[in-house]
């Protein structure tokens, strides 16, 4: 098989959403009027972003879902996606299960692959996608105000809990285990959520490196601060057979949870309750929007007596 017949077996389908898909020298789109592209690529890396013996139908799943994820944050409904593909080998197995993977999540929302390129290498995935978001109504970083509640969705730390399992950081039972492992390797992106958000949050990102770390993002890039209650955040029920410290680093600092964080006025309180029940999806305020005034950290974390943390980890850097 070689570099054609594999793109035709495996990754090319009908592109109905598109005005040309895989075969040319490029794809064509047109852009629903009134709307703007959100685009964002995110590259996975073997021994790095994932186990090199990773499961490939469950890879194929978690390149696209971390891009979906993307989406969700900016409030954009999701189109097309590319995808660049580095293989160390030719291997049919691998390529039927990881496109099995990542074509049954891009039928979950709709999303098409429009495009790509293959090459020989060591193993590395980039999902390039795109969404439509109407003009002016996205979701962005930088518009979080004084004031804002902040709420995050869903339960925090358990992948990060089966990071620490898989790396003999923790010990978990067989059971809960492989409970964390499916949080960890088929994250939901929060699609429907952000696209409801866009009316009613003034900012939002996505959870991949931690609440501290992620949120920090929001108040360098909205000139405020942050405080955190922790016991309003809502911990993975698998935590619970970690230590205290390891429980939480995994729920303030764990990355991998793809769940959304975002700020809103006190006024839509209500409203966002009543999303979270028709989302079957808790969406926990764990914290407020505060000016900076001179404070050294960005993100306090508060105890149940309104005393400061004292925390030493700030969140998953690649650098670091
Ligand atoms: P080029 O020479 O312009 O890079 P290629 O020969 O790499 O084109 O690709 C041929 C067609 O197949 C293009 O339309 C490209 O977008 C598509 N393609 C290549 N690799 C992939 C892939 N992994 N998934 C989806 N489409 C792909
Ligand atoms: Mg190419």
């Amino acid at each position: 098989m070689n570099e054609f017949d594999l793109i035709a077996q495996y990754f090319t389908r009908s592109t109905p959403s598109v005005d040309l898909g895989i075969g040319d020298d490029a794809a064509l789109v047109t852009v629903t009027p009134g709307h703007q592209l959100a685009i964002s690529v995110d590259m996975l890396v073997a021994g790095r972003h994932f186990f090199a013996d990773a499961d490939p139908e469950r890879l194929g799943h978690k390149c696209l879902a971390v891009n979906l994820s993307d989406m969700a944050a900016m409030g954009a409904k999701p189109t097309w996606f590319t995808l660049s593909l580095a293989l160390p080998a030719m291997d049919e197995a691998w390529l039927a299960a990881f496109s099995r993977g990542m074509f049954a999540l891009a039928d979950q929302f709709g999303v098409e692959l429009i495009g790509g390129d293959t090459t020989r290498g060591p193993l590395s995935i980039s999902i390039q996608i795109a969404g439509e978001v109407p003009k002016g109504k996205a979701l962005l970083r930088s518009g979080a105000q004084i004031d804002d509640d902040i709420w995050v969705s869903g339960l925090l730390g358990a992948a990060a809990a089966a990071v620490m399992h898989r790396t003999q950081r923790a010990q978990l039972n067989a059971e809960t285990a492989q409970r964390c492992d499916l949080r960890l390797d088929l994250p939901q992106p929060r699609v429907e959520l952000g696209l409801a958000l866009s009316e009613l949050a003034n900012a939002a990102l996505d959870l991949s490196d931690g609440l501290i770390g992620d949120l920090s993002h929001i108040c360098e890039q909205s000139n405020c601060a942050a405080e955190i209650y922790f016991n309003k955040i809502q911990q993975a029920i698998e935590l619970k057979e970690l230590d205290s410290l390891l429980a939480l680093e995994a729920s303030l600092a764990g990355g991998d949870d793809y769940e959304l964080c975002f700020t809103a006025s006190e006024q839509n309180r209500a409203a966002i309750l009543a999303l979270g029940k028709l989302l079957n999806l808790p969406l926990s305020r764990v914290g407020k929007i505060i000016p900076r005034n001179g404070l050294t950290r960005l993100v306090q974390v508060l105890n149940e007596d309104g005393q400061v943390m004292d925390l030493s980890f700030t969140g998953f850097d690649h650098f670091k």
